[in-house]
C-alpha cells in the first residue's frame, strides 16, 4: 500500500490530467499551485510538500466525476494516510489530515469565507460535517497542526485558477525527497 516518490510521480503522470471536481483546473494543476503558492509563502519542505500532495487521496480513491453532486464524500484527506505514513513525518501528515476540518473552522471563524467557497466546496462541506460551531472550532485550532493546516486551506482554496504559471512537478520532487523518511 505505501508509496515511494517514483510511484507518487507516476500516479500525478498518469491521474493528474483529470479535472479537479467541480473546479476550472485538472487535478495537477491544482496539486502545483498549492505547492507553490507554499513555496511562495517561504513554507518549508514539510509544508510545501503537504500543498502538493493535500489532494492525493482523490487519486487514489476513484469516485468518478463530482462525487459530491452525488453525496458522496471521499474522505481523501484520511484516504492517503495509509499510502504516505512510511514516507513522511508528521509535519506532512497532519496538515493533510486536518485541510478539510481546517475549511470548517475557516467557515466558522472568518466572515465571508463561506461565501467565497466554490459550488462544489460547499457541497462537499455539508458532507464533511458542515461549519463547526464556536467550541469546536476553538477544540479544533488548539490541535497539534491545525494552524498549519488552515495555511494550507487557503493556498488550497487558492489555487483553482486556470493557467497559472507554475513549475513543473519535477521542481518539487527534490523537495519531497528532502524530507523524505526513506526511499
Ligand atoms: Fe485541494
Amino acid at each position: 500500500m505505501a508509496l515511494n516518490i517514483p510511484e507518487i510521480c507516476a500516479l500525478f503522470e498518469a491521474k493528474g490530467g483529470r479535472m479537479y471536481s467541480g473546479e476550472p483546473v485538472t487535478q495537477l494543476e491544482h496539486a502545483l499551485q498549492s505547492a507553490t503558492l507554499a513555496e511562495t509563502a517561504g513554507a518549508d519542505a514539510a509544508t510545501i510538500t503537504a500543498a502538493l500532495l493535500h489532494d492525493l487521496g482523490h487519486l487514489l480513491n476513484d469516485q468518478g466525476e463530482t462525487p459530491t453532486a452525488r453525496g458522496i464524500d471521499d474522505v481523501h484527506q484520511y484516504y492517503a494516510l495509509p499510502f504516505l505514513r512510511p514516507l513522511f513525518s508528521p509535519a506532512v501528515l497532519e496538515p493533510i489530515r486536518l485541510h478539510v476540518d481546517a475549511k470548517r473552522y475557516l467557515c466558522a471563524t472568518q466572515p465571508g469565507y463561506y461565501d467565497a467557497l466554490s459550488a462544489d466546496s460547499k457541497r462537499s462541506l455539508a458532507l464533511q460535517g458542515g461549519v463547526y460551531s464556536p467550541e469546536a472550532a476553538a477544540e479544533f485550532i488548539a490541535l497539534p497542526w491545525a494552524k498549519r493546516a488552515v495555511e494550507l486551506r487557503l493556498w488550497d482554496e487558492a489555487a483553482k485558477k486556470p493557467g497559472r504559471a507554475t513549475p513543473a512537478f519535477t521542481h518539487f520532487v527534490p523537495v519531497m525527497v528532502s524530507i523524505a523518511l526513506r526511499a
